[in-house]
């Protein structure tokens, strides 16, 4: 009687490995999933950070986010990326659009 209990608590271990074992892997593939999928979304808001130009979600121009600008902090002209001044640091959340005026913000920010 007792080495029975003990077969079924064997069991009862060796099932729940088992269980483990069939079902581990899907929260695994699912972790995976949802990682490569962080990553795709991570390299897409990149690129769309670092592509010289966007659109201009008021009237559709296509503004320039590459090129020569002038930083507000430093008054420094510097040709290069309109987010960051390569001489003093200075971040910047938007560019003016040059048709309209509304403020184009950098798509690796807000809410998009
Ligand atoms: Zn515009
Ligand atoms: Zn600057």
């Amino acid at each position: 009687m007792k080495s029975l209990l003990r077969v079924g608590a064997a069991l009862v271990g060796l099932s729940a490995v088992a269980a483990y074992v069939a079902v581990g892997w899907v929260a695994g593939i699912v972790l995976f999933t949802f990682a490569v999928a962080a990553f795709v979304l991570s390299l897409a808001r990149l690129a769309r950070a670092y592509a010289p130009t966007m659109r201009c979600s008021s009237c559709n121009a296509t503004v320039s986010v590459y090129g020569r600008f002038r930083c507000s902090a430093c008054r420094a002209v510097t040709e290069g990326s309109a987010w960051r001044c390569p001489l003093c640091s200075a971040e910047y959340q938007f560019v003016p659009c040059p048709q309209c005026g509304v403020a184009c913000v950098r798509p690796d920010r807000g809410s998009s």
